[in-house]
């Protein structure tokens, strides 16, 4: 299907947007250095700043073929970027907003343009059969794709299954695309960019350095929670923070553990929801009612955070430690363990 630079540059991943930059003459010299390629190398780090600060990159309005290239090019120029950061996190974060951005402009175009569908099926090898109102797609295909989701309305046994095929809306087809495009896009990054390379746009990466480390201090990586002390969580806990953090699965028990007990040490919703902001299939509406839920804001019962015995039994107990034989829930864990920082703080001032 013939596309233009409109289209490709909303769609940057898609394989016939390589040979279109070809065509640009963008090798990698001139996309790193040619003054006529600074609006897209400008462009590319600020879809990144807008990665770490919002998970989410704006798609601009677009009127001319200049203004299309400029953003088609920016693709490529960040994941020089994120490349050359080299910072496992970013590299998460990066990826999976350009595959929400893409599933937002996905979800708007088809409403226009109905082949749009058709070609991201294909595109992406997804065996599909497309009806008037749904579509059905192998459960094998449909199993691959929909690893990352964990709401249960992905769960094979809440689907109809007809004859190995899974009956799926538009919308939600829609959504299974984009865990597609997350794979496209995150396949071999980081990139392996040649040392010179990075030096010569060190002032772009620099200054994406210095927000990544300004959103951590604030939103709690590695050194912390600003109104709480991460280094005295039960293992158990960190372990699932960290997992957040990497944006790797975490089933509900674990998600309900960590909600509940850092709403019991006095975190903001809007806190705990940043921290799911790197799941797969973070979905801020729904975080945002379920955090609400857990903490007794919509008509429901404040929820206390698991006891130890709970833990172990939904296999949520990892890396007890030896504070961990002193108590029986993970609350404890942390009041003795601050308790005891904080006490020999005192002894050494
Ligand atoms: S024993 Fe309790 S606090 Fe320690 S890791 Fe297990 S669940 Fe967490």
């Amino acid at each position: 299907m013939e596309r233009n630079s409109t289209h490709l540059c909303f769609y940057p991943f898609l394989s016939s947007a390589s040979g279109y930059v070809d065509e640009l003459g963008a090798t990698l010299e001139n996309l790193i250095s040619s003054a006529a390629f600074e609006r897209a190398r400008l462009r590319g780090k600020v879809r990144i700043l807008e990665a770490i600060k919002d998970g989410m990159i704006l798609k601009p309005a677009v009127i001319t073929n200049a203004q299309a290239e400029m953003e088609l090019l920016a693709y490529p120029f960040a994941r020089i970027l994120v490349s050359c950061i080299h910072d496992e996190h970013l590299v998460r974060r990066y990826v999976l907003s350009e595959a929400k951005a893409a599933h937002e402009k996905l979800l708007a175009d088809s409403r226009t343009d109905t082949d749009i569908i058709y070609e991201m099926a294909e595109e992406f090898s997804i065996r599909v059969d497309f009806f008037r109102e749904h579509v059905q797609m192998p459960f094998v295909d449909y199993l691959r794709f929909t690893i990352n989701l964990h709401d249960k309305k992905w769960k094979l046994v809440n689907r109809g299954l007809e004859k190995g095929g899974v009956k799926l809306e538009k919308g939600e087809f829609i959504r299974i695309i984009q865990e597609a495009i997350y794979e496209r896009i995150m396949k071999d990054l980081p990139l392996n960019v040649p040392a010179d390379v990075c030096n010569a746009i060190r002032g772009y990466t620099e200054e994406i350095k210095r927000e990544l480390e300004e959103t951590r201090k604030k939103f709690g990586d590695a050194e912390g929670f600003i109104v709480k002390d991460p280094n005295c969580f039960p293992p158990c806990i960190a372990h699932i923070l960290s997992n957040l953090k990497e944006g790797i699965n975490v089933t509900h028990g674990a998600r309900f553990a960590v909600t509940a007990f850092l709403l019991n040490l006095g975190l903001s919703e809007d806190e705990i929801i940043e921290i799911y902001k790197n799941s797969p299939d973070f979905d801020e509406e729904r975080t945002r009612y379920q955090v609400r839920h857990i903490a007794g804001g919509t008509g429901s019962v404040r929820y206390t955070a698991p006891s130890c015995a709970t833990m172990r039994t939904y296999g949520n107990c990892v890396g007890s430690d030896d504070i961990c034989e002193k108590i029986s829930h993970p609350l404890n864990y942390y009041r003795l363990k601050l308790k005891t920082k904080k006490n020999r703080a005192q002894t050494h001032t």
